[in-house]
């Protein structure tokens, strides 16, 4: 617990700074009283000498979209630019994950080999992050050799030391394909939820982690057939010798610096226990298990893939010359993992555990991992094309990077899901980009070539107005700093952003304008100050707005200075030319965001007629089949949600014979507030069933329409509790 870095001391004066929260931590006076101790460890960067900044690797079988890049690459990206600012010694890690069984169902849907699905994607993947200036140092992928050796090693060097648990165990296999069923070949329905779409490994609805022999009516992907059970070998890591370990390491020490919903994710994984877990496949598309009686078999995609942020580094180590030892074993480096919350369990559990087992490896500092980007109030969805794709917005938005960036970093699902609109995008940058930001920087360059011919002038009278902005520049480099190294990026943008507010507010106030011929000296005043604003932004909107820094320094006639550099009036020098400006941000019109909504409504509509085949009608059964079934009128007079689970509703229905609980799979389409009050017809004498521990006595029905929504079925005139439907 050491005092300021030396890098911050210049923020820090004058002291106090208004509403800076951890950041006030940094002040040594304050020690005693405070209670987040780790954020300050967390924030106190001095004892790193340098980071290893990782991002999630996408899978190699589908381009980037906006939920990938407010997850996990803007964040980052922020993250990394700043700590470049700072001049801190950084490496940011990136690279295509292309071991997939998604990419091996993918090239097999299209008739091509995985390397040629993968070679395509990479290449797609790989110059929408440039274009978008997302700064890789390296952007790797698992399919190189430098991978292969690596992962490779890694194995064998855990095998050679006994830390893997070998195992014969029944696996599904497909009799037709003559093949094992990786997870991810095997569908059927989830224990947890009763989604009938689920995975092997995972249901999606739910986000449970499943096996696949835990799946109701499985079936193989490759041939639709029910899988049979044989017998295979496997190496497992022993999670369940970790548990210990882990506890302490997460629960105990990442306590207060982890964020929340990370935290969370980690202590019910690590309460509920955990299983050894396998870390080979039969499978042919991967990395070969390199010992013997291992043929036909490759590491799980999940062993391999972080692997491949040390190959990644390994690789940027051979075209640097720089040694890439010190970033993956010196515990003077700080890592971070920067990935969304589908990858908690692999970059918290597994993966440390791995590093672990290995022995030379340090593990990550932080993991701040974002919930879910929502598009116009809906899931994103690759496989229903429910997607703004990051090559497509490049094409249709040429020079507008930094319009996108700015959007998701302001809607980035840090502490919650979170939703992209095409309207939100459009008033960002109509309302906040267009005219604050751009509009301040407009109105002083214009005045500043109007009234001393495009050079700074020198502050001539100032009066207390212009001493209160100076003060208030001073304070936004440690403001933003704290913010960013707590990963709250939304925040930071936002400071960021107050600081083009407030050049505004002071240029709208002070009226340069108008007082250039009663008063010249006021006027160079107001415009040193305004333009000091204007270099100030250059520096502190470069982490989220690369491009519009870049832009704002031409015009400036400059070169982008370090962190260090803002916070001052002195930026720019008195008789300093300028360059001419140009607009920073174009309006964009109502047609351009109505043709991307469009697009999105087309995509619903044919997404609704490719599912419009209606189910056919059941087979046949008798009138005494139906008497069988006894409905009646109920009303739902309680609701609450099923702990844990995405899907389910614990109600009290009244049935005018008796109050019952029933537990009902319809928490996605309603909240409880909505349903207490609702009339429903209920299956009354069906056999109870147990369901989250929760006996459930019935159960109510529901029309579900093409699009999966789900409606009530009640009477359409008020009918008593009790009332018999036949
Ligand atoms: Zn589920």
């Amino acid at each position: 617990m050491s005092s300021v870095p030396p890098w911050l001391k210049n923020h820090l004066s004058p002291p106090p700074i208004k509403n800076t929260f951890q950041f006030i931590s940094y002040s040594v006076s304050l020690q005693p009283v405070i209670t987040r101790r780790r954020i300050m460890t967390e924030t106190n960067t001095t004892a790193f000498k340098r980071y290893t900044v990782t991002s999630a690797l996408p899978y190699a079988n589908g381009p980037i979209h906006i939920g990938h890049l407010a997850g996990v690459y803007i964040p980052a990206d922020i993250y990394v630019r700043f700590l470049r600012s700072n001049r801190r010694d950084v490496v940011f890690i990136g690279g295509s994950d292309e071991h997939g069984v998604p990419i091996t169902i993918r090239a097999g849907k299209e008739g091509i080999t995985p390397q040629q699905v993968v070679d395509k994607y990479h290449e797609i993947i790989k110059k929408s992050f440039e274009e978008l200036g997302i700064s890789f140092d390296i952007y790797s992928r698992t399919s190189a050799p430098i991978h292969h050796e690596t992962a490779s090693a890694f194995f064998k060097k855990l095998y050679d030391n006994n830390q893997f648990v070998e195992k014969v165990s029944e696996q599904y296999y497909d009799t037709e394909a003559q093949q094992f069923l990786a997870d991810r070949y095997i569908t059927g329905t989830c224990p947890r939820c009763g989604n009938e779409r689920a995975y092997g490994d995972q249901c999606e609805s739910c986000g449970s982690t499943l096996n696949a022999t835990d799946l109701i009516n499985p079936k193989s992907a490759l041939s639709g057939n029910v899988p049979v059970m044989k017998e295979t070998k496997h190496w497992f890591l022993p999670l369940d010798q970790y548990e210990a370990w882990l506890k302490e390491w997460i629960l105990e020490s990442h306590r207060d610096d982890w964020k929340t919903n990370v935290y969370g994710q980690c202590k019910s994984w690590l309460d509920s226990g955990l299983q050894p877990r396998a870390v080979t496949r039969d499978l042919d598309w991967g990395v070969k298990v390199p010992v013997e009686g291992a043929e036909g078999k490759v590491l799980y995609v999940w062993f391999d893939a972080p692997i491949g942020y040390i190959s990644a580094t390994r690789e940027w180590s051979a075209l640097t010359g720089k040694d890439w030892v010190p970033y993956w074993k010196s515990a003077d480096t700080k890592m971070v993992h920067f990935i969304g919350k589908d990858n908690i369990v692999f970059h918290c559990i597994i993966f440390p555990a791995m590093l672990k087992a290995e022995g030379t490896y340090i593990l990550p500092e932080n993991v701040p991992a974002n919930e879910f980007l929502n598009l116009e109030g809906d899931k994103i969805s690759t496989s229903r094309n429910w997607a703004v794709w990051l090559h497509e917005y490049l094409v249709d938005f040429p020079g507008k990077q930094d319009v996108l960036r700015y959007t998701l970093a302001a809607n980035a699902p840090e502490t919650k899901d979170n939703d992209f609109t095409w309207k939100d995008f459009q008033t960002r940058n109509n309302s906040e980009l267009l005219a604050i930001f751009g509009n301040f920087v407009n109105r002083t360059l214009v005045l500043t070539h109007k009234y001393f011919a495009g050079e700074v002038p020198a502050l001539g009278e100032v009066t207390d107005r212009d001493r209160q902005a100076m003060a208030e520049i001073t304070e936004y480099p440690a403001r933003i700093a704290a913010s960013i190294e707590n990963y709250r990026f939304r925040e930071a943008l936002n400071e960021m952003m107050n600081l083009a507010r407030l050049g505004n507010k002071y240029l709208t106030e002070t009226e340069p304008w108008k007082n250039f011929a009663s008063n010249p000296e006021k006027v160079k005043t107001n415009l040193n100050i305004s333009l000091q604003i204007c270099a100030n932004l250059c520096i502190l909107c470069e982490p989220f707005l690369p491009f519009t820094s870049a832009r704002l320094l031409g015009m400036l006639n400059s070169s982008l200075l370090p962190w260090k550099s803002a916070g001052s009036c002195t930026v720019l020098q008195p008789g300093h030319k300028l360059n001419q400006p140009a607009l920073l941000f174009d309006r964009i019109e109502d047609d351009v965001i109505a043709a991307q909504v469009k697009r999105l409504t087309d995509t619903k509509a044919e997404n609704a007629a490719e599912n419009s085949v209606l189910a056919p009608i059941k087979p046949e059964i008798t009138y005494d089949d139906f008497t069988k079934l006894d409905l009646r009128i109920g009303t739902i007079t309680e609701a609450e949600k099923v702990a844990k689970t995405a899907k389910l509703l614990k109600l009290t229905i009244d049935t005018g014979i008796d109050k019952r609980i029933v537990v009902s799979g319809i928490a996605e389409h309603y909240t409880p507030e909505q349903v207490i009050g609702q009339k429903v017809v209920l299956l009354a004498n069906l056999a109870p069933r147990n369901l989250k521990g929760i006996e459930s006595n019935g159960m109510i029905l529901m029309a579900e329409n093409k699009e999966g929504k789900l409606c009530f079925v009640s009477p359409v005139e008020a009918f008593g509790n009790g009332s018999e439907v036949r």
